[in-house]
C-alpha cells in the first residue's frame, strides 16, 4: 500500500491552469446572475442558477484543495504556496459577487426577496432547502449592510487585536521546570502541557506549578483581554437581538437553547461517575486522595508498538463487525490511496479528514507512529470519511453535517474500536490501563468542557456588571470545587487556570461541542448495543442525511430527543459500565 496521498483524484497538476481559466469564466457568469436574480424569478430559472452554483463550487473546491493538501504534507512546498496564492486571489474576487447573491437570498439586498417567494424558490431543490432557509433565518439577527461593515472593520482593529495580543502574550511566556536541583527550559506551552501526562508525579506537579505561576503573574493582562472579549460579545448579542450570550452560539449551531440546557445539567448531575474514577485512581496510584495534577497520570508506564498493517486490520475488522458498510467505506478510502500516513519533516502535525466534493473520496492525514492512540486516531478520521461517503448523494452544499453532528461517526468509530480491543484483551493489567485511559479521556472531553461552559455562562453574567480579577478567579475555583467534589484535592493555584483556556477567549461557548458530540455518539452506541436491528438503520439514516436537515429534527425523526434529560443521562450508562469494569478488575 502506498503511504502517500494520490492527489490526482482531485486534480492533476498539469490541469490546474485550464481549470483556473474555466472558473474565471464562471465568475463572469455569476456576475450576470446578480442581475437576473429577482423575487419573481421562475422556478426553472432558479434551479438553473442553483445547479450552476453547485458546479462552480465543485470546481472551486478542487482548485483550492489541491494546493492546500499539497501544503499540508510539505509546508515548505513553494509550488503549493504559489498555486495557493493564485487560488486565493481568484476566490476573493469571486466572493465579492457571491456575497451579493447570499445577501439577496437572505432578503438583505435589493430587489428584496420576500418570505413568500423565498419559500417558493428554496423548495426548488429539496436537498438545498434546509441550508438556504437556515442562512435566511439566521440573517434575522444581522444588521444593516452599513453597520455590518462597520462591525467587521471595528472588530479587525479592535477585539481581533485583543485576541491576537493574548496569543502573543502566551507564546512569549518562557517556562523553566525545576525538579529537585535540575532546571530545564521549556519553550512552548504545549510542550509543558504534555508533561502533565508524565508517569512521574514530580514532573506533573512541577509542570502545573510552572504553568499556573506564569498565568498568575500575567493574570491582570489576561483578565483585561477576557473582560473586553466578554463585554464585546454581550454588547453585540444584545444589538443583534439574541436572548442571551450563549444563544449566539446555539443559533450558530442550529440547536435549541433547551437542548443545550439539558446537556449542561445532565453532565453536571452525572459528575459522580468521574468522582468514582478519581477515587479509584487515587488508590491505584497509592494515594489517599488524588491531587489535581494526577488527573492525567498514566497507570501503566509501558507503551506497545503497533504496526501499520495490524492497525488497519484492527480498525477494519471492528468497523465491519459494527456494520459492513462502515468497513466497506473505510476500505475504499484506504484503497484509493487517500491516507497520508507517516510523520515527516515539514509535514503538518496532528490528523484530519478532508472532504473535497461528494464524488471524490475523502482524504485522511495522519502522523502515524504506532502508538495505541494513533490507531484510535486512524479510526476517528476514517469515521469522518465514512460519514462523508454515507452522505455522498447530496449536493456539495449539504453533504457536511454541521457542528452538532460532525463528530458522530468519528466518535462512534473510536468507540467501536475501543470496545473490540477491550473485548479481545485477556490480560487484566492491560485491560485496566485501557479503561483508565478511556475514563481520563472521557473526563477531559465531557465533564471538563461542560464546566468551562458553565463558567462562561457565569462570567458573561458578572463581567459586564463590573468585577475585579479576584472575583473571576474565585468564580473559577468554585467551579472546580463543584466539578471535582471531594474526589480531588485542588491547589489554590488552579484558580488561574481559566486564563490559559484559549477557546473561552477565541470562541466563547464553543466547548460544549465536545461533550455534545461525545455523548451523542455514546448514546447512539448504547442503543445500538441494546437493539442492533432497530438502531443501526437509524444511525445510518442520520449519517446519510449529511447536512441536509436541521440536526435536532433529524435526530428526533430517528428516535432521539436531545431536549430530554433521559437521553443525555442514558449516554452516561456506558461510562458507568467502564467504571464498573475498572472496579471489578
Ligand atoms: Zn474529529
Amino acid at each position: 500500500m502506498n503511504l502517500k496521498w494520490n492527489l490526482d483524484d482531485i486534480l492533476k497538476k498539469e490541469d490546474f491552469g485550464s481549470l483556473f481559466e474555466d472558473i474565471k469564466k464562471d465568475g463572469k457568469i455569476l456576475e450576470d446572475w446578480v442581475i437576473k436574480l429577482k423575487p419573481e424569478i421562475g422556478n426553472k430559472e432558479f434551479e438553473k442558477f442553483l445547479n450552476f452554483d453547485e458546479a462552480m463550487s465543485i470546481k472551486m473546491a478542487r482548485l483550492g484543495y489541491l494546493p492546500s493538501l499539497m501544503e499540508s504534507t510539505n509546508q515548505k512546498d513553494s509550488e503549493a504556496k504559489f498555486l495557493q496564492a493564485k487560488t486565493e486571489k481568484l476566490q476573493l474576487k469571486i466572493s465579492e459577487t457571491a456575497v451579493k447573491i447570499s445577501m439577496w437570498l437572505k432578503g438583505k439586498r435589493e430587489p428584496i426577496l420576500d418570505d413568500k417567494n423565498a419559500k417558493r424558490l428554496f423548495a426548488v431543490i429539496k436537498d438545498l432547502e434546509y441550508g438556504l432557509k437556515y442562512a435566511r433565518d439566521k440573517a434575522k439577527h444581522s444588521l444593516s449592510e452599513e453597520i455590518e461593515n462597520l462591525i467587521i472593520n471595528k472588530d479587525m482593529n479592535g477585539i481581533g487585536v485583543v485576541a491576537e495580543l493574548r496569543e502573543m502574550m502566551e507564546t512569549e511566556i518562557e517556562y523553566t521546570l525545576k525538579i529537585g536541583k535540575k532546571i530545564k527550559k521549556i519553550k512552548t506551552q504545549s510542550e509543558l502541557l504534555s508533561l502533565t501526562h508524565s508517569p512521574k508525579e514530580k514532573i506533573r506537579r512541577a509542570a502545573y506549578k510552572e504553568l499556573l505561576t506564569k498565568q498568575k503573574k500575567n493574570v491582570h493582562k489576561f483578565f483585561a483581554a477576557y473582560s473586553a472579549i466578554v463585554k464585546d460579545w454581550g454588547y453585540e448579542a444584545k444589538l443583534r437581538k439574541y436572548d442571551s450570550p450563549i444563544e449566539v452560539r446555539n443559533i450558530g449551531n442550529d440547536i435549541s437553547n433547551e437542548a443545550i440546557e439539558e446537556l449542561l445539567v445532565a453532565c453536571k448531575n452525572n459528575r459522580d461517575v468521574f468522582h468514582n474514577f478519581f477515587k479509584w485512581k487515587a488508590k491505584e496510584l497509592g494515594k489517599n486522595k488524588l491531587e489535581r495534577h494526577d488527573v492525567y497520570a498514566p497507570i501503566d508506564k509501558k507503551e506497545v508498538k503497533i504496526e501499520k498493517e495490524v492497525a488497519i486490520k484492527l480498525v477494519l475488522e471492528s468497523l465491519t463487525k459494527f456494520c459492513p458498510k462502515f468497513g466497506q467505506y473505510a476500505k475504499e478510502i484506504l484503497e484509493a490511496q487517500h491516507v497520508d500516513w507517516m510523520p515527516k519533516k515539514d509535514k503538518r502535525g496532528g490528523a484530519f479528514c478532508a472532504t473535497v466534493t461528494p464524488t471524490i473520496k475523502p482524504y485522511v492525514l495522519l502522523n502515524f507512529m504506532g502508538r495505541a492512540r494513533d490507531v484510535s486516531t486512524l479510526a476517528h478520521e476514517l469515521g469522518h470519511g465514512i460519514h462523508s461517503l454515507y452522505a455522498q448523494k447530496h449536493y456539495s452544499g449539504s453533504q457536511h453535517a454541521g457542528l452538532p453532528l460532525a463528530e458522530t461517526a468519528s466518535t462512534l468509530a473510536e468507540m467501536i474500536l475501543f470496545d473490540d480491543i477491550l473485548e479481545k484483551e485477556l490480560d487484566p493489567k492491560i485491560k485496566k490501563s485501557l479503561l483508565s485511559d478511556k475514563m481520563g479521556d472521557a473526563y477531559a472531553t465531557i465533564l471538563r468542557q461542560n464546566y468551562f461552559v458553565l463558567f462562561e455562562i457565569e462570567a458573561h453574567k458578572i463581567i459586564p456588571e463590573g468585577i475585579k480579577v479576584e472575583d473571576l478567579c474565585k468564580l473559577y475555583l468554585n467551579n472546580l470545587k463543584e466539578q471535582f467534589g471531594s474526589s480531588v484535592k485542588i491547589d489554590n493555584l488552579f484558580q488561574y487556570e481559566w486564563s490559559y483556556i484559549s477557546h473561552i477567549f477565541d470562541s466563547p461557548f464553543y466547548c460544549y461541542a465536545y461533550n455534545f458530540g461525545e455523548l451523542l455518539a455514546l448514546g447512539l452506541y448504547k442503543k445500538y448495543r441494546e437493539n442492533k436491528n432497530l438502531w443501526l438503520p437509524r444511525i445510518e439514516n442520520i449519517l446519510e442525511a449529511g447536512g441536509s436537515q436541521n440536526p435536532q429534527e433529524l435526530l428526533l425523526k430517528n428516535g432521539i430527543d436531545i431536549r430530554s434529560k433521559s437521553f443525555w443521562n442514558d449516554s452516561f450508562e456506558i461510562i458507568r459500565s467502564w467504571q464498573k469494569q475498572l472496579n471489578s478488575l
